[in-house]
């Protein structure tokens, strides 16, 4: 009987307040209000699962706009339960800043939360979620996240990391073991996702006036991906740039090349107070940003000296180009030391793996 009261009362709570009703997310998220009306969510993930996206929440005089929506429609109901704690204002606009899976495959939530929602993006990237979107949902995540399971699950029979002598301690089993029996879970919800694709689509930049509010949305070329979409707010100056920015290592993410240093110079112009990364901390300054251009500038340099001296295939130049060369200049900065110390070990070989196979094959 109180089980059947609770039950009464959930519905009515639920008729009340449109939320979705769940068992226990696996998604959680910290909030980070960065001005009085702009609030970060910085998913808090365990580390052995594949990433999801932070999600920004704009919260204007009668409705809401959100950059991103999560790698899954659990994402997006958390998002919005958190959204829920902010404002009760429907969410009017949702900008995909790009076609990789953790910005834009929560769609259908926040889709079906707020009719007539209108979900934003550059064409380019419009396009790229509609093709190598749904090949990532389709084959990629099922393959990656079978493998990651396959992988951690040989660790856990084995009592320790792969390539390691030294046994997991019991934090590190349990956090394993947690991990794994996530990723079989986000893997049977990667196999129920519902695309849900932009509707309102831009070129180069489209603005948007609500109140006092101004939001630019620009595309500024080939990066991260083919169709980044960046996001900036000239009142509060908040730059979000996606993946073209994350903190504290860049990703690499399959598709870098040439384009993309001269596209993240661009984001230089910008006069912002908080650059809001795809993932990672919020920055208050251009100290990264500077690191990242003159990162990715050297990386070129270096990759192009190889070449000038006889070194043409990619192990050639991954052998003369590597992260301890790329930083040791780089170091050369004070400024950078922080930054060089958390560059992901696979980023230098990737980089140049990528920008080669971007100019055999052209994807990205
Ligand atoms: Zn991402």
């Amino acid at each position: 009987m109180i089980k059947y009261l609770f039950l009464i009362a959930f519905q009515f709570f639920a008729w009340q307040v449109p939320l979705y009703s769940y068992s226990q997310s696996l998604f959680k998220y910290d909030i980070e209000k960065i001005t009085a009306d702009v609030y970060v969510l910085k998913p808090v993930i365990n580390e052995y699962r594949w990433v999801t996206a932070n999600i920004v929440v704009i919260v204007g005089e009668d409705d809401i706009v959100v950059v991103d929506s999560g790698l899954l429609p659990d994402a997006a109901r958390e998002a919005i339960r958190e959204i829920r704690k902010i404002s009760n204002k429907p969410v009017r606009q949702l900008l995909n800043t790009h076609w990789h899976g953790d910005h834009w495959q929560g769609n259908e939530v926040f889709a079906k939360e707020f009719p007539g929602l209108q979900i934003i993006s550059t064409v380019k990237n419009s396009e790229a979620i509609k093709r190598s979107g749904m090949v990532w949902i389709n084959n990629f995540y099922p393959k990656y996240l079978q493998q990651m399971i396959d992988g951690y699950e040989m660790e856990i029979k084995n009592n320790k990391p792969a390539g390691s002598d030294k046994n997991f301690n019991a934090n590190e089993l349990e956090l394993i073991k947690e991990g794994v029996g996530q990723v079989k879970e986000d893997l049977a919800n990667m196999k129920k996702i519902n695309p849900v694709f932009p509707n309102v689509t831009f070129s180069d930049k489209m603005i948007i006036k609500k109140g006092q509010r101004i939001f630019e949305f620009y595309y500024l070329g080939v990066g991260n991906t083919v169709g980044d979409a960046v996001l900036y707010l000239p009142n509060e100056k908040i730059l979000m740039p996606g993946d073209l920015v994350v903190y504290p290592s860049p990703y690499e993410s399959g598709a870098f090349s040439k384009e993309w240093v001269e596209t993240s110079k661009k984001l230089k112009q910008f006069d912002f107070n908080y650059l809001v990364p795809g993932h990672g901390d919020v920055q208050h300054n251009t100290g990264y940003l500077d690191y990242l251009n003159d990162l990715y500038a050297e990386l070129f340099r270096q990759m192009n000296d190889a070449y000038l001296r006889g070194k043409a295939t990619i192990e050639e130049v991954q052998k003369m180009v590597t992260t301890e060369s790329v930083t040791k200049e780089l170091n050369k900065n004070p400024k950078y030391v922080y930054f060089t110390k958390n560059l992901g070990n696979d980023f230098v070989p990737n980089a140049i793996r990528d920008s080669y196979r971007r100019l055999s094959i052209g994807i990205y």
